[in-house]
């Protein structure tokens, strides 16, 4: 299978996109690339950015953007990605979004495609909510549709699962909101460049996952069903 557009999937917490992100980096051997795993692994392997990212992440700060863009720049110019990549989540911000033009333009990387994942508040909540995070390897699960084997218990490492403090129903609502008005500018962007194809993320993954590659014959970005 061969990506003929980089994919960028873009929708609020809870919509599935880092689940599809996920296959379909399998499904066309492309990286699933979040900006959250590149700060994780420059502060492990304590490169310059790392160092200047640990303290800010240390105070629960945002990491500014010239450090995000410098990572992003650096990891799509390694070899794995010259055939395409699935970017989950990312950019968040029209200065993002521009810059990571100009950086796939440089690199001679078509447009790419921008999936959004929309899912209602109701569907949001109820799924977020369900959300239990590995206190040791960092696994997600779900209780409504991805229960651990153990209750309570990592199937790999039998750590304790926790809901993350960003995870509990009252403060979601705040999250979707935040997001929203953060987003929508960057949704408006991608409308207007012609790039941007929307996704019902409410359906089951694997509806999601066979409208998802539909999506992606349609618009020129699978290389055998286009
Ligand atoms: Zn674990």
């Amino acid at each position: 299978m061969v990506l003929k557009r980089p994919l960028i999937f873009l929708g609020p917490p809870g919509a599935g996109k880092g689940t599809q992100a996920s296959r379909l980096a399998k499904l066309y051997n492309v990286p699933h690339l979040s900006t959250g795993d590149m700060l994780r692994d420059h502060v492990a392997r304590g490169t310059e950015l790392g160092q200047k990212a640990k303290p800010l992440m240390d105070r629960g700060e945002l990491v500014p953007d010239d450090i995000v863009l410098g990572m992003v720049e650096e990891r799509i110019a390694r070899p794995d990605c010259a055939n395409g990549f699935v970017f989950d989540g990312f950019p968040r911000t029209m200065p993002q979004a521009q810059k990571l033009g100009e950086i796939l333009k440089k690199r001679n990387f078509p447009a790419p495609l921008v999936v959004n994942f929309e899912a209602d508040h109701a569907t949001l909540i109820y799924r977020l909510a369900g959300r239990r995070t590995c206190s040791v390897g960092g696994e997600v699960y779900n209780v409504h549709d991805h229960p651990p084997k153990v209750e309570g218990r990592c199937d790999n490492d039998g750590g304790e699962l926790i809901q993350r403090s960003d995870d509990r129903a009252e403060v979601i609502r705040d999250r979707l909101a935040a997001f929203e008005a953060q987003t929508q500018p960057l949704i408006n962007y991608y409308r207007s460049t012609g790039d941007l194809a929307e996704l019902d993320g409410t359906a089951g993954v694997e509806e999601v996952n066979k409208r998802l590659l539909d999506i992606l014959a349609r618009h020129g970005a699978d290389g055998n069903r286009a």
